[in-house]
C-alpha cells in the first residue's frame, strides 16, 4: 500500500482542497499556502496519521518501521534543519560508528550507558540488539565491519552509505519528509488527536497537523524538550557528556600527540565523597594542546558529566601510566635497574618492563627534575621513588572542558520513569513515543548512542504500526 492514492484534505479558511498524496512525498501544496492557521487532515477514516518530529537516526529508524508493519498508516516526518540526518553524515569523523559490535550480552550493552545502565537492562535492547541494527543496515546493502575495539563502520568508511540507505527506504515506504520545518508546540484536542503548530523555516506562516500518534524524536534540541514539557513531562536537566578534559600543563604540552594504549585514569571531585567505581577507568589516552583526550577520558567525562558539571569542570586526574606493574614490583624493576644499568645516563635507559616511549621517559625525568645526564649508579633512592610516584600515581588538575569534535552528546531529557521501554510509549499521554537522545539516556563512546537511537526508534516504530494495523483492521 505504500505511496497509495489515498487524498489529504488540507483545510484553508474553511474550505477543504484535496492534495492526491500521489502529486509529491514531500507535500509541496502543504509549503505553498500562505495562510495563517492551515489546518492538514486526512480525509480517509481508516488512514491514521503519525508525526514524527525530528529526521534524525531515532526518527527516522522509528518512522519507517511503523510505515513497515503499518502500510495503510500516513507518516510525516518534520525537520527543523535543511537536510535530515545531519549528525549522521558528521558522526564517527565522517565514517558513522553505527553500532558496537563486542557486546552480545545485553547485560553488558547496558553498562555502557551512564544514564540508562540500570533501566536499559531488560527489554530495551532484547527488542532490538545491535546485532539487529546490523543485520537490518546489512539486508538492506549497507556492508559493515567490526574493528579491533568494537566500532561498527560501513565497509564504505563513508555515512553517506547510512544515510543513502535510510533515504532510500523513506522514499520507497511511501514516508513524508518535510524539512525546513519547526514542531513548535503540541496539545491533545478534545477528540484525543495530537495539535501541533509547525513553522517554516526561515520564520515563516505556521500550519497546523492533526495526528494520531505522535513521536518525538528531537535529540538534545531545546524546542524538543519544551514540545514534551506540554504534552506533560518533565525533563531532567540537560549537561554536556562526551568531551575532553582541559589540562595546564606545559610539561605535558610538550608530549601532545603522544598515546597511551592503556592507563588507569581516576576522577577526583571535591563535591564527590564517596567511592563511585566508574570514576576510574582503564584504557587508551591521548595527550592533546589543551590537554587529555582519548577513550578513558571521555568515559569519564560521561560518567563523571553531572558531578563534573556541579564542580565547574574542576577537579583533579590521577593518571596510573603503568597499570599492568604493580607498586611492589615497580620498585624493584627500578632498583635492579640501577643496578645493571649503572654506568648509563638515565635518560638513555628506561626500564624495558614499563614499555614507555623515550619522549614520555624524558619528560617523566623533567617533570621531576632529575637531570636524564645523570648515571643510573648515582641516582638517589628519592628520585627513585619521585620516579615510582609519578608512573603510578600522576596528578593533573583538570580545569575546564574541551570539545571533542567526534562524538558529543547531551545527559538529560525525558527520564526513563515516565516512559515504558518496552513500546517506548509515554506514561503520561497515550499514544505520544519518544526515541533517542530526547530520553535521559547517553551512552559512552563507541556506537552506543546510535544503537540507543535505532532500539528506541525501533521499538516506538513497531508499536506504532502494530497499533495501526489494529486499527486498520477493526474498522473493516
Ligand atoms: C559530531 C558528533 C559525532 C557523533 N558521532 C557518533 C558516532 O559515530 N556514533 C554514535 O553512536 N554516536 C555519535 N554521536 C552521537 C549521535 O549523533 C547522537 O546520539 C544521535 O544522533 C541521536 O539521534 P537522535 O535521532 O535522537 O537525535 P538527532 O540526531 O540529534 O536528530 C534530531 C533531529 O530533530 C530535529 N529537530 C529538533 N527539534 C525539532 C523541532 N522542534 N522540529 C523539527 N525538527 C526538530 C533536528 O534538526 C535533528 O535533525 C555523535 C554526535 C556528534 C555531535
Amino acid at each position: 500500500m505504500a505511496g497509495a492514492a489515498t487524498p489529504l484534505l488540507l483545510r484553508q479558511q474553511h474550505s477543504f482542497v484535496t492534495v492526491n498524496r500521489f502529486f509529491s512525498a514531500s507535500l509541496p501544496s502543504l509549503t505553498q499556502t500562505k495562510s495563517s492557521n492551515t489546518l492538514l487532515s486526512f480525509s480517509s477514516k481508516e488512514d491514521q496519521v503519525l508525526v514524527v518530529v525530528g529526521g534524525g537516526a531515532a526518527g527516522i529508524y522509528g518512522a519507517i518501521h511503523a510505515k513497515t508493519l503499518g502500510p495503510h498508516l500516513t507518516v510525516l516526518i518534520f525537520d527543523k534543519g535543511r537536510n535530515p540526518l545531519s549528525k549522521v553524515k558528521i558522526s564517527g569523523g565522517g565514517r558513522c560508528n553505527v553500532t558496537n559490535g563486542h557486546c552480545a550480552d545485553n547485560m553488558i550493552l547496558a553498562e555502557n550507558y551512564p544514564r540508562g545502565h540500570k533501566e536499559l537492562r531488560g527489554s530495551f535492547f532484547n527488542l532490538h540488539s545491535p546485532v539487529d541494527t546490523m543485520a537490518w543496515f546489512t539486508s538492506h546493502g549497507v556492508e559493515l565491519k567490526t574493528e579491533d575495539d568494537g566500532r561498527v563502520f560501513p565497509v564504505s568508511n563513508s555515512s553517506s552509505s547510512v544515510i543513502d540507505c535510510l533515504m532510500s527506504e523513506v522514499k520507497q515506504r511511501g514516508v513524508f519528509m518535510q524539512t525546513k520545518k519547526i514542531v513548535k508546540t503540541a496539545s491533545v484536542t478534545n477528540s484525543g488527536k495530537f495539535l501541533l503548530e509547525v513553522q517554516k523555516q526561515p520564520a515563516d506562516h505556521a500550519e497546523h497537523v492533526e495526528a494520531d500518534y505522535l513521536l518525538i524524536a528531537t535529540g538534545s534540541s531545546q524546542q524538543g524538550y519544551t514540545l514534551a514539557s506540554q504534552l506533560g513531562h518533565s525533563i531532567v536537566d540537560p549537561v554536556p557528556s562526551l568531551f575532553t578534559f582541559k589540562i595546564e600543563d606545559l610539561h605535558l604540552k610538550e608530549l601532545s600527540g603522544v598515546t597511551f594504549p592503556k592507563v588507569k585514569v581516576r576522577l577526583k571531585l571535591e563535591i564527590v565523597q564517596r567511592n563511585i567505581p566508574q570514576l576510574t577507568q582503564v584504557g587508551p589516552m591521548l595527550v592533546t594542546h589543551w590537554g587529555l583526550s582519548g577513550p578513558v577520558i571521555l568515559r569519564l567525562s560521561a560518567w563523571g558529566a553531572r558531578y563534573l558539571f556541579g564542580s565547574a569542570y574542576k577537579g583533579r586526574l590521577i593518571v596510573d601510566f603503568v597499570p599492568d606493574v604493580h607498586v611492589g614490583s615497580l620498585k624493584s624493576i627500578l632498583s635492579n635497574h640501577k643496578q645493571k644499568f649503572a654506568k648509563q645516563k638515565v635518560l638513555n635507559s628506561c626500564p624495558p618492563e614499563f614499555g614507555l616511549t623515550k619522549r614520555f621517559w624524558s619528560y617523566v625525568l623533567e617533570r621531576q627534575g632529575i637531570s636524564g645526564d645523570i648515571l643510573w649508579a648515582s641516582i638517589s633512592n628519592i628520585s627513585l621513588m619521585s620516579i615510582g610516584s609519578v608512573l603510578k600515581e600522576c596528578v593533573y588538575e583538570v580545569n575546564g572542558k574541551g570539545q571533542f569534535k567526534d562524538e558529543f552528546v547531551t545527559a538529560g531529557g525525558v527520564p526513563l520513569s515516565e516512559i515504558s521501554l518496552n513500546t517506548m510509549e509515554s506514561k503520561i499521554c497515550p499514544r505520544l513515543f519518544f526515541a533517542g537522545e530526547i530520553l535521559n539516556v547517553d551512552g559512552v563512546t563507541g556506537g552506543f548512542n546510535f544503537q540507543n537511537a535505532w532500539s528506541g526508534g525501533f521499538i516506538a516504530g513497531t508499536t506504532i504500526g502494530a497499533l495501526a494495523l489494529e486499527s486498520c483492521q477493526s474498522s473493516k
